[in-house]
């Protein structure tokens, strides 16, 4: 129950990261495209993100699959962090197998420009941008790769309403209009991206959400900053509902399972498809052979 189903060979996968967006943002702010991925596809809207749930360490995780007490994020601040452990980024894995990876990030001020750069590189993006102060100017972007990277893993970063959060609480009419702005980029989107094509997969999620313990902030460990929407969309997802409760964590393991990888010891989540799709199928024909 509640498991992720792939059916098809999925060659590549668009993550989008809405930075701040709330699940309950998602009915009271009218987000009709965000509505229709979830709807067409598997879709929580009661997922968990890691503690702290801050940005740079649920962004990490999202790229390592290692908890933050793991891979060393756990401000908000991004630096080249110290690892307590080994981690194996998402990106690498993925180019151990010849998949390519990119990403695609707003506007970084040039002070921070090398960290980030050195950062993109250590998880191993072959291509990345930080470009763009709205969602759709880095989607924007993101346009060719989004039209010729036919294989690996591309992500984008939107992070408009997580600053209108900041600014103005999270939930205010200003947030509101923020998280139609990220719901804009997403019907672009999803122009461009063919979600009947069982080859991209698309997974949209929250790295938190906010307003819990205090209006403008989201790293306490109250429900409201720690609960996130997730879905995983496209032509080979069978639509349905995934489990309450399906973590941050669960989303690159299954990312590597889909892309016929088995996640590294080090990935503290799960697959939402339990085995790569590729092993399941074998298993599969080897019990019809054997049926037969
Ligand atoms: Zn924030």
């Amino acid at each position: 129950m509640h498991r992720l189903v792939i059916s098809g060979d999925v060659e590549r996968v668009i993550v989008v990261v809405l930075d701040g967006l709330r699940p309950d943002a998602i009915t009271q702010f009218g987000l009709s495209n965000v509505l229709r991925l979830a709807r067409n596809g598997a879709a929580t809207l009661q997922g968990t993100t890691v503690a702290p749930s801050v940005t740079a360490a649920a962004m990490a995780s999202l790229l390592t699959g290692a908890d933050p007490a793991r891979h060393g994020l756990q401000s908000d601040r991004f630096h080249l962090p110290r690892a307590t452990g080994p981690t194996h980024p998402l990106p690498r894995e993925l180019a151990r197998v010849g998949l390519p990876s990119s990403g695609f990030i707003g506007h970084v001020p040039w002070m921070m420009r090398p960290v980030a750069g050195r950062l993109a590189r250590t998880l191993g993006f072959g291509h990345w941008r930080f470009r763009g102060s709205n969602a759709i100017e880095v989607l924007a972007t993101a346009k060719s790769a989004l039209r010729e990277q036919a294989r690996g893993l591309i992500v984008m970063h939107w992070r408009d309403a997580d600053r209108a959060g900041h600014e103005s609480g999270w939930m205010s009419p200003r947030y509101g209009e923020a998280a139609a702005v990220l719901d804009t980029a997403l019907g672009l989107m999803m122009r461009l991206v063919d979600l009947s094509d069982p080859r991209s997969m698309v997974v949209a999620l929250a790295d938190h959400g906010g307003g819990g313990r205090a209006l403008r902030r989201h790293d306490s460990d109250h429900p409201e900053d720690r609960t996130i929407p997730i879905v995983f969309a496209g032509g080979a997802v069978r639509s349905g509902t995934l489990a309450a409760g399906t973590h941050l964590l669960d989303v690159p393991a299954t990312i590597l399972a889909v892309l016929g990888i088995v996640p590294p010891a080090s990935y503290a989540g799960r697959s939402l498809i339990g085995a790569p799709a590729a092993v399941q199928t074998r298993a599969l024909e080897e019990v019809s052979d054997a049926a037969a």
